[in-house]
Protein backbone atom coordinates (compact mmCIF):
# COMPACT_ATOMS: atom_id res chain seq x y z
CA UNK A 1 0.00 0.00 0.00
CA UNK A 2 1.02 3.36 -0.09
CA UNK A 3 1.35 6.36 2.16
CA UNK A 4 -0.47 8.95 0.06
CA UNK A 5 -2.16 7.83 -2.62
CA UNK A 6 -3.32 11.31 -4.89
CA UNK A 7 -6.24 10.80 -6.94
CA UNK A 8 -6.22 13.42 -10.17
CA UNK A 9 -2.69 14.78 -12.19
CA UNK A 10 -3.66 18.23 -12.54
CA UNK A 11 -1.36 20.94 -10.98
CA UNK A 12 -2.64 20.28 -7.60
CA UNK A 13 -2.30 16.31 -8.15
CA UNK A 14 1.61 17.13 -9.30
CA UNK A 15 2.28 19.32 -6.20
CA UNK A 16 0.94 17.19 -3.92
CA UNK A 17 3.21 14.13 -4.88
CA UNK A 18 6.26 16.26 -5.30
CA UNK A 19 5.50 17.63 -1.58
CA UNK A 20 4.69 13.94 -0.34
CA UNK A 21 7.61 11.86 -2.27
CA UNK A 22 10.31 14.74 -1.13
CA UNK A 23 9.14 13.44 2.11
CA UNK A 24 10.86 10.15 1.51
CA UNK A 25 7.72 8.26 1.95
CA UNK A 26 5.58 5.95 -0.18
CA UNK A 27 3.98 8.25 -2.63
CA UNK A 28 1.28 6.84 -5.97
CA UNK A 29 -0.52 9.53 -8.70
CA UNK A 30 -3.44 8.18 -10.88
CA UNK A 31 -4.91 10.14 -12.92
CA UNK A 32 -6.46 9.90 -16.01
CA UNK A 33 -4.73 12.53 -17.58
CA UNK A 34 -1.49 14.08 -16.45
CA UNK A 35 -1.60 17.75 -16.68
CA UNK A 36 -5.46 18.25 -16.20
CA UNK A 37 -7.27 21.58 -17.42
CA UNK A 38 -3.73 22.69 -18.61
CA UNK A 39 -3.11 20.90 -21.65
CA UNK A 40 -6.18 22.51 -22.78
CA UNK A 41 -4.83 26.18 -22.14
CA UNK A 42 -3.23 28.23 -24.69
CA UNK A 43 -0.65 31.15 -23.30
CA UNK A 44 -0.85 30.84 -19.35
CA UNK A 45 0.01 34.92 -18.01
CA UNK A 46 -0.44 34.37 -14.90
CA UNK A 47 1.53 31.47 -13.38
CA UNK A 48 3.69 33.64 -11.12
CA UNK A 49 7.88 34.13 -12.00
CA UNK A 50 6.98 33.13 -15.23
CA UNK A 51 6.19 36.03 -17.93
CA UNK A 52 4.23 33.44 -20.48
CA UNK A 53 3.91 30.02 -20.77
CA UNK A 54 1.41 27.40 -23.07
CA UNK A 55 -0.81 24.56 -21.67
CA UNK A 56 1.17 21.73 -22.86
CA UNK A 57 4.31 23.35 -22.32
CA UNK A 58 3.44 23.31 -18.52
CA UNK A 59 1.75 19.94 -18.64
CA UNK A 60 4.48 18.49 -19.71
CA UNK A 61 6.63 20.86 -16.93
CA UNK A 62 4.50 19.30 -14.38
CA UNK A 63 5.05 15.56 -15.60
CA UNK A 64 8.99 16.31 -15.86
CA UNK A 65 8.63 17.72 -12.37
CA UNK A 66 6.87 14.66 -10.96
CA UNK A 67 8.99 12.03 -12.55
CA UNK A 68 12.11 13.33 -11.18
CA UNK A 69 11.04 11.89 -7.79
CA UNK A 70 9.53 8.36 -6.83
CA UNK A 71 6.38 8.53 -7.58
CA UNK A 72 4.57 5.36 -8.50
CA UNK A 73 2.82 7.05 -11.54
CA UNK A 74 -0.28 5.48 -12.63
CA UNK A 75 -1.56 7.00 -16.33
CA UNK A 76 -4.86 6.53 -17.80
CA UNK A 77 -6.49 5.37 -14.72
CA UNK A 78 -10.22 6.65 -13.81
CA UNK A 79 -11.52 6.28 -10.06
CA UNK A 80 -14.58 5.65 -9.22
CA UNK A 81 -15.22 4.99 -5.60
CA UNK A 82 -13.69 6.29 -2.46
CA UNK A 83 -13.64 3.06 0.60
CA UNK A 84 -13.11 4.18 3.76
CA UNK A 85 -10.70 2.72 6.56
CA UNK A 86 -12.50 0.16 8.30
CA UNK A 87 -10.60 1.64 12.09
CA UNK A 88 -9.22 4.49 12.54
CA UNK A 89 -5.49 5.00 11.24
CA UNK A 90 -6.27 2.06 8.42
CA UNK A 91 -6.14 1.87 4.84
CA UNK A 92 -8.37 3.70 2.60
CA UNK A 93 -9.15 2.02 -0.97
CA UNK A 94 -9.60 4.07 -4.51
CA UNK A 95 -11.60 1.33 -6.76
CA UNK A 96 -10.47 1.58 -10.45
CA UNK A 97 -12.51 1.48 -13.52
CA UNK A 98 -11.43 -1.68 -14.08
CA UNK A 99 -11.42 -3.43 -10.55
CA UNK A 100 -8.10 -2.86 -8.85
CA UNK A 101 -8.35 -1.39 -5.66
CA UNK A 102 -5.88 1.21 -4.83
CA UNK A 103 -4.77 0.91 -0.94
CA UNK A 104 -3.00 3.78 0.84
CA UNK A 105 -2.91 5.33 4.52
CA UNK A 106 -3.98 8.64 3.23
CA UNK A 107 -5.41 10.21 -0.10
CA UNK A 108 -4.83 13.10 -1.66
CA UNK A 109 -8.33 14.06 -3.66
CA UNK A 110 -7.72 16.57 -7.03
CA UNK A 111 -9.85 15.65 -9.34
CA UNK A 112 -10.23 18.97 -10.56
CA UNK A 113 -13.43 20.33 -12.48
CA UNK A 114 -14.87 20.98 -16.04
CA UNK A 115 -16.44 24.28 -17.58
CA UNK A 116 -20.09 23.61 -18.77
CA UNK A 117 -19.87 24.11 -22.12
CA UNK A 118 -23.39 25.44 -24.38
CA UNK A 119 -23.04 23.06 -27.12
CA UNK A 120 -23.83 25.11 -29.79
CA UNK A 121 -21.96 25.38 -33.52
CA UNK A 122 -18.68 27.14 -33.71
CA UNK A 123 -17.88 26.65 -29.58
CA UNK A 124 -15.27 23.91 -29.98
CA UNK A 125 -13.51 24.86 -33.15
CA UNK A 126 -12.92 28.69 -31.41
CA UNK A 127 -12.10 27.31 -28.13
CA UNK A 128 -8.91 29.53 -27.42
CA UNK A 129 -9.45 31.46 -30.57
CA UNK A 130 -11.91 34.10 -28.71
CA UNK A 131 -13.98 31.49 -26.79
CA UNK A 132 -12.66 31.41 -23.97
CA UNK A 133 -13.92 30.61 -19.89
CA UNK A 134 -11.92 31.87 -17.35
CA UNK A 135 -11.46 35.84 -17.13
CA UNK A 136 -8.81 35.95 -14.61
CA UNK A 137 -6.67 34.24 -17.29
CA UNK A 138 -8.02 35.55 -20.71
CA UNK A 139 -9.21 38.93 -19.98
CA UNK A 140 -6.23 40.45 -20.46
CA UNK A 141 -5.73 39.17 -23.43
CA UNK A 142 -9.14 40.99 -24.87
CA UNK A 143 -8.06 44.52 -23.85
CA UNK A 144 -9.76 46.74 -25.93
CA UNK A 145 -12.01 44.67 -27.73
CA UNK A 146 -15.68 43.70 -27.28
CA UNK A 147 -16.47 40.54 -25.86
CA UNK A 148 -19.48 38.83 -24.78
CA UNK A 149 -20.41 36.99 -21.26
CA UNK A 150 -22.88 34.30 -21.59
CA UNK A 151 -24.48 33.67 -18.28
CA UNK A 152 -25.77 36.26 -15.91
CA UNK A 153 -25.65 34.01 -12.53
CA UNK A 154 -23.19 35.56 -9.87
CA UNK A 155 -20.00 34.04 -11.58
CA UNK A 156 -21.27 35.70 -15.12
CA UNK A 157 -21.95 39.03 -13.76
CA UNK A 158 -18.55 38.94 -12.23
CA UNK A 159 -16.85 38.27 -15.23
CA UNK A 160 -18.86 41.22 -17.01
CA UNK A 161 -17.62 43.68 -13.90
CA UNK A 162 -14.36 42.78 -14.55
CA UNK A 163 -13.80 42.32 -18.04
CA UNK A 164 -15.79 45.89 -18.01
CA UNK A 165 -12.57 47.63 -17.00
CA UNK A 166 -10.12 46.20 -19.25
CA UNK A 167 -12.22 45.51 -22.56
CA UNK A 168 -13.91 48.11 -25.21
CA UNK A 169 -17.32 46.66 -24.30
CA UNK A 170 -18.93 43.87 -22.77
CA UNK A 171 -22.64 42.45 -24.16
CA UNK A 172 -23.62 40.22 -21.03
CA UNK A 173 -26.26 37.35 -22.56
CA UNK A 174 -28.63 35.49 -20.24
CA UNK A 175 -31.32 32.98 -21.21
CA UNK A 176 -33.58 33.46 -18.45
CA UNK A 177 -35.74 36.47 -18.35
CA UNK A 178 -33.85 38.56 -15.45
CA UNK A 179 -29.89 38.19 -14.42
CA UNK A 180 -29.74 35.24 -11.23
CA UNK A 181 -26.75 37.13 -10.02
CA UNK A 182 -26.97 39.25 -6.27
CA UNK A 183 -28.32 42.01 -5.82
CA UNK A 184 -25.58 44.06 -5.24
CA UNK A 185 -23.64 43.03 -8.35
CA UNK A 186 -26.27 43.82 -10.34
CA UNK A 187 -26.57 47.37 -9.37
CA UNK A 188 -22.75 47.39 -9.84
CA UNK A 189 -23.07 46.12 -13.50
CA UNK A 190 -26.09 48.79 -14.68
CA UNK A 191 -23.51 51.41 -13.39
CA UNK A 192 -21.25 50.42 -16.13
CA UNK A 193 -21.36 52.52 -19.14
CA UNK A 194 -20.03 50.02 -21.70
CA UNK A 195 -22.05 47.20 -20.80
CA UNK A 196 -25.35 46.03 -22.76
CA UNK A 197 -27.41 43.30 -21.17
CA UNK A 198 -29.88 41.03 -22.91
CA UNK A 199 -31.97 39.12 -21.18
CA UNK A 200 -34.01 35.87 -22.86
CA UNK A 201 -31.56 35.12 -25.08
CA UNK A 202 -30.36 32.11 -25.99
CA UNK A 203 -26.77 31.78 -27.34
CA UNK A 204 -27.29 29.96 -31.05
CA UNK A 205 -23.99 30.18 -32.30
CA UNK A 206 -20.61 31.05 -31.89
CA UNK A 207 -19.27 32.78 -35.36
CA UNK A 208 -15.77 33.40 -36.82
CA UNK A 209 -13.98 33.64 -40.00
CA UNK A 210 -12.01 29.96 -39.49
CA UNK A 211 -9.13 31.52 -37.35
CA UNK A 212 -10.82 33.22 -35.08
CA UNK A 213 -14.17 34.51 -33.27
CA UNK A 214 -15.56 37.34 -35.23
CA UNK A 215 -19.43 37.18 -33.62
CA UNK A 216 -21.88 35.19 -32.08
CA UNK A 217 -25.96 34.52 -32.68
CA UNK A 218 -28.46 34.33 -30.16
CA UNK A 219 -32.16 33.68 -30.55
CA UNK A 220 -34.24 36.32 -28.55
CA UNK A 221 -36.89 34.08 -26.76
CA UNK A 222 -39.76 36.45 -26.62
CA UNK A 223 -40.10 37.20 -30.34
CA UNK A 224 -37.95 33.87 -31.82
CA UNK A 225 -36.37 36.34 -34.33
CA UNK A 226 -32.37 35.72 -34.76
CA UNK A 227 -29.99 38.29 -33.76
CA UNK A 228 -25.82 38.98 -34.50
CA UNK A 229 -23.27 40.71 -32.12
CA UNK A 230 -19.57 41.43 -33.57
CA UNK A 231 -17.10 40.82 -31.08
CA UNK A 232 -14.02 39.24 -30.52
CA UNK A 233 -14.79 37.25 -27.80
CA UNK A 234 -17.04 35.09 -25.84
CA UNK A 235 -16.83 34.52 -22.10
CA UNK A 236 -18.72 31.36 -21.36
CA UNK A 237 -19.49 31.28 -17.49
CA UNK A 238 -22.23 28.77 -17.06
CA UNK A 239 -20.89 26.89 -14.37
CA UNK A 240 -18.18 25.09 -13.07
CA UNK A 241 -18.77 21.33 -12.40
CA UNK A 242 -16.36 19.85 -9.96
CA UNK A 243 -15.00 16.17 -11.41
CA UNK A 244 -16.73 14.42 -7.66
CA UNK A 245 -19.30 12.76 -9.00
CA UNK A 246 -17.66 9.48 -8.07
CA UNK A 247 -17.46 10.87 -4.38
CA UNK A 248 -20.91 11.08 -3.59
CA UNK A 249 -21.83 9.45 -0.42
CA UNK A 250 -18.68 9.20 0.20
CA UNK A 251 -17.73 12.10 2.27
CA UNK A 252 -19.17 15.80 2.49
CA UNK A 253 -19.49 17.55 -0.70
CA UNK A 254 -21.03 21.29 -0.55
CA UNK A 255 -24.56 21.76 -2.48
CA UNK A 256 -22.21 22.28 -5.47
CA UNK A 257 -21.07 18.81 -5.37
CA UNK A 258 -17.29 20.55 -4.04
CA UNK A 259 -15.35 18.14 -1.82
CA UNK A 260 -15.60 20.32 1.61
CA UNK A 261 -12.28 21.28 3.09
CA UNK A 262 -10.62 22.54 6.32
CA UNK A 263 -7.62 24.94 6.29
CA UNK A 264 -5.55 22.26 5.57
CA UNK A 265 -6.86 20.17 2.90
CA UNK A 266 -8.83 18.17 5.34
CA UNK A 267 -11.93 16.42 4.35
CA UNK A 268 -14.79 15.58 6.04
CA UNK A 269 -13.11 11.71 5.81
CA UNK A 270 -10.09 11.07 8.08
CA UNK A 271 -6.97 10.77 6.19
CA UNK A 272 -8.29 11.92 3.35
CA UNK A 273 -7.44 15.18 1.99
CA UNK A 274 -8.16 17.30 -0.98
CA UNK A 275 -6.94 20.42 -3.53
CA UNK A 276 -7.72 22.26 -6.22
CA UNK A 277 -10.49 22.71 -8.45
CA UNK A 278 -12.50 19.66 -6.87
CA UNK A 279 -13.19 21.59 -3.69
CA UNK A 280 -14.64 24.25 -1.75
CA UNK A 281 -11.46 26.39 -2.40
CA UNK A 282 -11.87 30.18 -3.96
CA UNK A 283 -11.11 30.96 -6.89
CA UNK A 284 -9.69 27.79 -9.42
CA UNK A 285 -6.34 29.02 -10.71
CA UNK A 286 -3.13 26.53 -11.08
CA UNK A 287 -1.10 29.01 -8.87
CA UNK A 288 -3.50 28.44 -6.89
CA UNK A 289 -4.38 24.71 -6.85
CA UNK A 290 -0.46 23.88 -7.09
CA UNK A 291 -0.26 25.89 -3.32
CA UNK A 292 -3.51 23.93 -2.17
CA UNK A 293 -1.91 20.83 -3.44
CA UNK A 294 1.05 21.12 -1.70
CA UNK A 295 -0.93 22.58 1.41
CA UNK A 296 -2.67 18.72 1.57
CA UNK A 297 0.42 17.02 1.03
CA UNK A 298 1.76 18.57 4.22
CA UNK A 299 -1.58 17.55 5.60
CA UNK A 300 -1.39 14.02 4.71
CA UNK A 301 2.41 13.94 6.27
CA UNK A 302 1.53 15.29 9.34
CA UNK A 303 -1.63 12.91 9.76
CA UNK A 304 0.88 10.41 9.19
CA UNK A 305 3.31 10.70 11.51
CA UNK A 306 0.63 11.22 14.38
CA UNK A 307 -1.73 8.46 13.76
CA UNK A 308 -0.37 5.25 14.79
CA UNK A 309 -0.70 1.99 12.16
CA UNK A 310 -3.68 -0.03 13.62
P1 LIG B 1 -7.37 19.78 -13.18
O1 LIG B 1 -6.38 20.60 -13.85
O2 LIG B 1 -8.79 19.81 -13.56
O3 LIG B 1 -6.83 18.30 -13.06
C1 LIG B 1 -7.67 17.24 -12.66
C2 LIG B 1 -6.94 15.93 -12.78
O4 LIG B 1 -7.77 14.88 -12.26
C3 LIG B 1 -6.61 15.49 -14.20
O5 LIG B 1 -5.42 14.76 -14.18
C4 LIG B 1 -7.78 14.58 -14.55
O6 LIG B 1 -7.49 13.67 -15.60
C5 LIG B 1 -7.95 13.85 -13.24
N1 LIG B 1 -9.23 13.22 -12.97
C6 LIG B 1 -10.48 13.75 -13.00
N2 LIG B 1 -11.39 12.84 -12.62
C7 LIG B 1 -10.70 11.70 -12.32
C8 LIG B 1 -11.06 10.40 -11.84
N3 LIG B 1 -12.32 10.06 -11.56
N4 LIG B 1 -10.07 9.48 -11.64
C9 LIG B 1 -8.78 9.79 -11.89
N5 LIG B 1 -8.37 11.00 -12.34
C10 LIG B 1 -9.33 11.94 -12.55
N6 LIG B 1 -5.63 28.98 -14.63
C11 LIG B 1 -4.66 29.89 -14.49
O7 LIG B 1 -4.14 30.07 -13.40
N7 LIG B 1 -4.20 30.60 -15.59
C12 LIG B 1 -4.72 30.44 -16.83
O8 LIG B 1 -4.31 31.12 -17.78
C13 LIG B 1 -5.76 29.47 -17.00
N8 LIG B 1 -6.34 29.29 -18.20
C14 LIG B 1 -7.29 28.32 -18.34
C15 LIG B 1 -7.81 28.09 -19.62
C16 LIG B 1 -8.72 27.07 -19.82
C17 LIG B 1 -9.25 26.83 -21.22
C18 LIG B 1 -9.15 26.26 -18.72
C19 LIG B 1 -10.12 25.12 -18.92
C20 LIG B 1 -8.65 26.52 -17.45
C21 LIG B 1 -7.72 27.55 -17.24
N9 LIG B 1 -7.20 27.83 -15.97
C22 LIG B 1 -6.19 28.74 -15.85
C23 LIG B 1 -7.66 27.10 -14.78
C24 LIG B 1 -6.67 26.01 -14.37
O9 LIG B 1 -6.38 25.20 -15.49
C25 LIG B 1 -7.23 25.18 -13.21
O10 LIG B 1 -7.52 26.03 -12.11
C26 LIG B 1 -6.24 24.12 -12.74
O11 LIG B 1 -5.86 23.26 -13.80
C27 LIG B 1 -6.85 23.27 -11.62
O12 LIG B 1 -5.97 22.27 -11.25
P2 LIG B 1 -6.45 20.93 -10.55
O13 LIG B 1 -5.23 20.11 -10.39
O14 LIG B 1 -7.26 21.24 -9.36
O15 LIG B 1 -7.47 20.24 -11.57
Amino acid sequence: PFEVLVVGGGPAGAAAAIYAARKGIRTGLAAERLGGQVLDTMGIENFISVLHTEGPKLGAALEQHVKAYDVDIMKAQRAEALIPATEPGGLIGVQMAGGAVLQARSVILSTGARWRTMNVPGEDEYRNKGVAFCPHCDGPFFKGKRVAVVGGGNSGVEAAIDLAGIVAHVTLIEFDSQLRADAVLQSKLRSLPNVEIVTSAQTTEVLGNGEKVTGLTYKDRVSGDLRSVALEGVFVQIGLVPNTEWLKGALALSPRGEIEIDMKGQTSVPGVFAAGDATTTPYKQIIIAMGEGSKAALSAFDYLIRTPVP
